[in-house]
């Protein structure tokens, strides 16, 4: 069977309500790419109709793959799954709610051939249908991700993008697992292009990313790439330990020279308070980077695959699909 010169990875979580629609756009667009492609869906634990769907979708188009998890794993790593079972010597990932447009594949492919880039990544012009509390908070993370992090990770770029294949293998390197994809995306390097484009507000469905999920991956995304903030909690320390040397000596000063009518309970309460949350944070952020050791350590598969159905023929196009039924 010939391998397809392109794969598509779609996670898909509780996406039923908008694959099939997603999937018609998305052979259109690799009908008119008109080279041979595979669409790798990857259930990742859906407690819907997701799997059901995707299998009706394989047998109607004999590009389509499915790889079925055993559980939900979370995005990263039914994506890391995805990367590890994708065969084409180009790989694209999108999402599965129609908020990144599959018809910009045709330019993500044109620019990889053409620039002969590594990784083409769609830049959002703008955040349709979104909050403003979600774009403020995105906007801070990617300025802290930026400073603190070290790692520059374009500013309004989700996962949607096109990798070569040698940057798929690079990733395949990458064993931890708290993977946070598009750290990790930035951090392989090589040629890197960005593509801009508008985002679609969510077909159907609700976001799967409530806020608790998008803070842990916020602390995922610094924690993975930086120790930065266990220097704050020194730093800080450091700076609060000083400033309390400073103030004894004044005490003592004072004492000395003016006597000690009692009074300085409420200085004494902020002191402690104060201390005492600035300690807690601390506390906390080690056991940030302790847990992270803590799971790496363990070596655990990523995931386990329930099944794994491949493509039946990459190279079949929907026109020819007709001429044959
Ligand atoms: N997704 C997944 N596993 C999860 C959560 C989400 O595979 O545990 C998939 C989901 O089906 C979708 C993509 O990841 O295709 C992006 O999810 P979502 O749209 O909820 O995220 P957002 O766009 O709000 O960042
Ligand atoms: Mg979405």
């Amino acid at each position: 069977m010939p391998s397809p010169v392109l794969s598509v990875i779609v996670p898909a979580y509780n996406e039923d309500a908008v694959l099939t629609a997603f999937h018609r756009r998305l052979a259109a667009t690799l009908d008119r790419l008109g080279e041979p492609a595979e669409v790798l869906y990857v259930n990742d634990g859906s407690d819907d109709r997701t799997l059901a769907v995707v299998g009706r979708l394989r047998a109607a188009d004999p590009r389509v793959a499915v790889l079925d998890l055993s559980r939900n794993f979370g995005k990263e790593i039914a994506l890391t799954a995805g990367l590890h079972h994708a065969r084409g010597e180009a790989v694209v990932v999108i999402d599965a709610d129609l908020q990144d447009p599959p018809e910009l594949i045709l330019e993500l492919v044109e620019c990889w051939r053409r620039r002969r880039a590594d990784i083409v990544y769609a830049q959002r012009r703008e955040r349709a249908g979104e909050t403003l509390s979600k774009r403020t908070t995105a906007r801070l993370f990617y300025l802290l991700m930026q400073h603190v992090g070290r790692v520059h990770i374009p500013r309004d770029t989700g996962d949607f993008r096109l990798l070569s294949r040698r940057s798929v293998e690079a990733l395949r390197d990458y064993p931890e697992h708290h993977r946070f994809m598009k750290g990790l995306f930035t951090w392989i390097g090589f040629e890197q292009v960005a593509i801009a484009y508008e985002r679609d507000p969510r077909r159907a469905g609700a976001s799967k990313l409530g806020w608790v999920k998008r803070i842990n991956l916020a602390i995922e995304g610094i924690t993975s790439f930086t120790a930065a903030p266990l220097r704050f909690a020194s730093v800080l320390g450091l700076i609060i330990a000083s400033a309390a040397f400073l103030m004894a000596l004044y005490i003592v000063y004072k004492t000395i020279r003016y006597g000690d009518p009692v009074a300085g309970y409420p200085s004494l309460m902020t002191a402690i308070l104060f201390l005492g949350g600035v300690q807690l944070t601390a506390i906390g952020i080690l056991g940030e980077y302790l847990g992270r050791v803590f799971h790496e350590t363990k070596r655990r598969p990523l995931y386990h695959v329930r099944d794994y159905r491949p493509a039946a023929d990459p190279a079949v196009r929907h026109a020819e699909r007709q001429d044959a039924g």
